[in-house]
């Protein structure tokens, strides 16, 4: 009976909410989509993240096991609470109370940050199945960590552990859009790839990137693949960052894998290795990394990720 059973996931983005209706085994058997809106309000995007997980929970036709939530910012998975979330302008949203009164349901409904909702689908479905120590890298617009250790989602006293993304490797780095200086996520991450274009553009007046107008991440990793020189100087100083960050996490979790995902971190992957596998480890004693894999992300829907968190436990 173990294929009957089924889960709704969601991930709460900046400008789309994704829902997946997945089953045990990880297969997603349904999607849909919404606008997240932020700009009308928490209850305006409550209404239609409870319309999205009725539209799932009708084409399911029968009983779920609960509805996983992965929810950006400080989220508390106890309370179901998001205490803050920037993107969406939220503070204090009891996301999980006021989901469960508009859907009139007596279902589990577990909320995590999103990173680690991430992880725990890699977990359950992707790279990190039958991992017990591994650390999850989210790399898209922003940037992210989740990391299993010890056969645990590791959470921290305030669950933010693992919100590497905006710890400061340099207090005299570049500005990052969190008030911080030389965060991770301001130079691995779309908003980090753009702010190194410009501030580096000048110095390369040869570069065919430098001259164009209005340039996207797009163009960023195109002119990379054709060896611009200012594009390859943005994913090396990427490199670097990243390199610094999850040669930390060695020191600190001692993980047997690194599994790199989000849009950015797979359009980036082939390009990032093996040079960032070789700098972790110039970064870390042998006896550390000896037995470090690097692997990409295999969970390619961020709500099908977010519907594993309602078996992570059983
Ligand atoms: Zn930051």
């Amino acid at each position: 009976m173990n294929a009957a059973r089924l889960a709704v996931g969601v991930d709460i983005g900046g400008t789309k909410i994704a829902f997946a209706l997945v089953s045990r085994e990880g297969d997603v058997l349904a999607e849909n989509r919404l606008p997240t809106l932020p700009e009308e309000g928490a209850p305006a995007v409550l209404d239609r993240i409870a319309a999205g997980i009725r539209d799932l929970l009708a084409q399911a036709g029968r009983p779920v096991d609960g509805i996983g939530i992965g929810c950006p910012g400080y989220v508390n998975p106890h309370t179901g609470i998001c205490h803050r979330a920037v993107n969406l302008d939220w503070t204090d949203v009891p996301l999980r109370d006021d989901l469960l009164r508009r859907l009139a349901l007596d279902l589990p409904v577990a909320v995590h940050r999103d990173t680690n909702a991430g992880a725990v689908g890699e977990w359950m479905f992707g790279a990190g199945r039958g991992q017990s120590d591994f650390v999850y890298a989210a790399i898209g617009t922003g940037m992210g960590f989740g990391a299993v250790t010890g056969g645990r989602l590791l959470l921290g006293r305030g669950f933010q552990a693992m919100e590497f993304g905006h710890v400061s490797f340099d207090p005299h780095g570049r500005l990052c859009r969190c008030g911080l200086r030389g965060c991770v996520e301001a130079y691995v991450s779309g908003v980090g790839l753009l702010a190194g274009y410009h501030e580096h553009r000048a110095d390369f007046p040869a570069s065919p990137l430098a001259l164009m107008a209005n340039v996207t991440v797009g163009d960023i990793l195109f002119a990379a693949g054709r060896g611009d020189a200012l594009a390859l100087c943005l994913l090396d100083e990427a490199s670097d960052r990243l390199a610094a960050a999850l040669a930390c996490c060695v020191g600190m979790t001692d993980p047997g894998l690194f599994i790199i995902g989000g849009g950015l971190g797979l359009a980036l992957y082939d390009r990032l290795m093996p040079g960032l596998e070789k700098r972790v480890r110039a970064r870390t004693l042998p006896v550390t990394h000896g037995h470090l894999r690097f692997a990409r992300s295999q969970v390619t829907s961020s709500a099908a990720g977010a519907a594993a968190l309602v078996w992570m436990n059983a």
